[in-house]
């Protein structure tokens, strides 16, 4: 077959895959309306997307009238990814199906500054999932690592702020272990991602994902598209200046949001050692505790007054808080909503929603899973896809 065609083909296969995943059920009348293909070319290709193990066929739909029809629906079990979400002071790992649910997880209060132990500590726990991937045409498809730091387009770790990190490399490290594409992500716009995939940002078109733990980054979904900026590292809104010439943060500036309105903030301005843990022990002593009580009020302020500017800038529909200090939610989200109200403009104010996630802890895993299956379904299809004239 000519090459021009092969590529026509390739990119048809394609997209009936991508509309199985995204429509399932579907049916193949469905699928011919819906991309504006032939009933003989879409029965053609699905014949070899079942036989390739991509898809399935399921038992009869609804009928619009005559004969119901049989349904189409992406073969899930076809293959796993593994997600690892690093944070400053644990470490959450996870084996999902393509479908990004997941299989198997293990999470460690863990302190990453150090990268050498972090690296064997991961590995451990990458080995732990791969022992409960079950057999699948396409066995592992991907590793994803989200990080909290600036991460480019291509996947080099350039800074993290809140780790000691001085060799960072872990593509290079984990491709010549596993031989499998890896992905590496800042872990804040993994989270975004996540939510708009499977989680909390529902049919939102533009959302703001706000990842608040022991620093804070964000990740801006706008008109439907995750926004990365020109090198990547758009988010890193935790860096933004709040308090002229306040506190000197550790990026090298003062007055930092995250130096306000993080769990670092919280614990240092309790006087905490950061132990892993110690978020969890303080929102236990605020309960019959003053001090402890009124310092969650502060840092519930001030991130108030970060989702305020936020608000300004983007006009979101939405702002999702996530991480770590969704665990305070019950002395946080009082202060901010009573924040956000009194300084938003109200035309700005009253179609944004606020939100604090709850299962906050999915939400950067799932986008890196997703991350790992769009890379593999883009590939397997392009590597035959490329015309040459
Ligand atoms: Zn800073």
């Amino acid at each position: 077959m000519a090459n021009y065609q092969q590529a026509v083909k390739m990119t048809n296969k394609s997209l009936i895959l991508e509309t199985i995943r995204t429509r399932e059920p579907v049916s193949r009348a469905g699928l011919a309306q819906l991309l504006h293909l032939t009933k003989a070319t879409v029965s053609s290709l699905v014949e070899e997307l079942i036989a390739e193990k991509y898809c399935y066929q399921t038992g009869p739909g609804k009928s619009s009238g005559g004969r119901r029809p049989l349904m189409l629906q992406f073969n899930e079990k076809a293959g796993f990814a593994v997600s690892c979400d690093i944070g400053v002071n644990y470490i959450f790992t996870t084996l999902t199906d393509l479908r990004g649910t997941v299989i198997h997880e293990l999470y460690r209060s863990f302190d990453t500054n150090d990268f050498t132990r972090t690296v064997m500590e991961i590995k451990v726990m990458i080995d732990d999932c791969l022992k409960h991937m079950p057999d699948s045409p396409f066995g592992l498809v991907g590793i994803g690592f989200g990080v909290p730091g600036l991460v480019t387009r291509n996947g080099t770790i350039v800074n993290t702020p809140n780790l000691d990190w001085h060799q960072s490399n872990l593509k290079d490290i984990f491709t010549d272990q596993y031989e499998t594409p890896i992905i590496v992500e800042n872990e804040a716009n993994a989270g975004a991602y996540g939510e708009k995939i499977h989680g909390s940002a529902g049919t939102d078109e533009s959302f703001i994902y706000i990842s608040a733990g022991i620093g804070i980054g964000a990740g801006i979904v706008l008109d439907g598209k995750l926004i990365r900026g020109a090198s990547g590292f758009s988010g890193e809104i935790g860096h933004t200046a709040i308090v002229e010439d306040g506190l000197k943060c550790r990026c090298g500036n003062s007055g930092c949001w995250e130096m306000y309105a993080s769990e670092m903030a919280l614990l240092s301005s309790s006087g905490s050692t950061l132990l892993p843990g110690d978020l969890e022990k303080l929102i236990e002593k605020a309960a019959s505790d003053k001090t402890a009580e009124q310092a969650f009020e502060r840092i519930g302020h001030y991130l108030g007054v970060g989702v305020t500017n936020i608000i300004h800038t983007f006009n979101p529909e939405r702002i999702i808080i996530g991480n770590r200090l969704v665990k305070a939610r019950a002395y946080l989200e009082p202060k901010v909503q009573e924040v956000v109200n009194e300084r938003t403009l109200p035309a700005l104010r009253e179609n944004t929603e606020i939100i604090f996630n709850e299962r906050y802890q999915y939400a950067s895993i799932r986008g890196l899973a997703a991350f790992s299956v769009e890379h593999f379904l883009e590939k397997q299809f392009s590597s035959h896809a490329s015309i040459s004239v």
